[in-house]
């Protein structure tokens, strides 16, 4: 599916992520993989320097063409502090997907991909997500200890699925033929959910707030698929969606019927 075209996986050293930069690489893509350890591109997306850095290091690996740009770096809510959280999975996010958008326009087919998550679903922390609308990442980040790590990483989540929808029907992305969509997980098997999956009591109180009918936790491959599908050739006429990979989460929290 993926063969001959060159992408660019953000967060390739653990998780959904390197499940996303293994699989590309066995359909036989070039995959450049950034993230702040064990890559190819060694970058800290939290950074304005740090993401710049990345941009030219991946302009120059790819040759200045990318057929495909998958963020999936991020942070979770409990881990690291809340102004880290609202910098790497908002802004650096925006900044691999708009940032590298140039090297995209010069593929015959080009597609972006990021990875949301079912935490939006709460909203998180509005003052947060008002400064990411915004586009105020100091604001953002200044909000965030009063947020907390939950509040923030919703927050962050929500602002990127809502940007992911704002901007993939606009001149930039679809009328440059550039497909742009977000992949929303639920708990999956990673070292990020990690902490779930050790404690009885945790687990139990996931189960209630956030039932997934198809099972406790999904696999990295089952978020990488769809992410490898979005940015192939073969998705020539899905753009703007944000698509559960969550067990059934969201079907069960929200209802059947969200079209009124
Ligand atoms: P993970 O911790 O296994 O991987 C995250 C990767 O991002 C790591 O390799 C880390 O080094 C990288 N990263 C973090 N900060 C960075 C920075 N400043 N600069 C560059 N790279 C950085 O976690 P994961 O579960 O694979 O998460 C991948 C994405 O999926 C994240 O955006 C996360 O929010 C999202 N997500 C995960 C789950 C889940 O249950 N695991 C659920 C919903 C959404």
């Amino acid at each position: 599916m993926s063969g001959g075209r060159t992408y660019v996986v953000t967060g390739c050293a653990s998780g959904i992520g390197g499940a996303a930069f293994e699989l590309l690489e066995e359909e036989g893509a070039r995959v450049i993989g950034v993230d702040r350890r064990d890559a190819e591109v060694v970058a800290d997306l939290s950074t304005a320097e740090g993401r710049r850095q990345m941009q030219v290091e991946v302009e120059r690996a790819c040759g200045g063409t990318l057929d495909g740009a998958v963020a999936c770096a991020g942070v979770g809510g409990g881990e690291g502090d809340p102004a880290t959280i609202v910098r790497v999975n908002y802004f650096g996010a925006l900044a691999s997907l708009a940032g590298l958008r140039p090297l995209l326009a010069r593929s015959p087919a080009p597609r972006a991909a990021t990875v949301a998550s079912i935490a939006l679903l709460s909203g998180g922390d509005p003052t947060v997500f008002e400064a990411c609308v915004a586009g105020d990442e100091e604001a953002a980040a200044a909000a965030a200890p009063a947020a907390g790590g939950p509040g923030t990483y919703g927050a962050a989540k929500r602002a990127l699925a809502r940007w992911v929808r704002h901007s993939a029907p606009t001149a930039e992305w679809a009328g440059a033929h550039i497909p742009l969509n977000a992949v929303a997980p639920g708990r999956i098997e990673t070292p990020m959910s990690r902490y779930i999956a050790q404690s009885k009591e945790i687990l139990e109180a996931n189960r209630r707030d956030y039932p997934q009918p198809l099972g406790d936790f999904g696999k990295p491959r089952d978020v990488a698929s769809l992410l490898a599908w979005l940015v192939s050739a073969a998705n020539g006429f899905t753009t703007g969606q944000v698509i559960f990979v969550d067990g059934g989460h969201e079907t069960f929290a929200r209802g059947a019927d969200i079209w009124q």
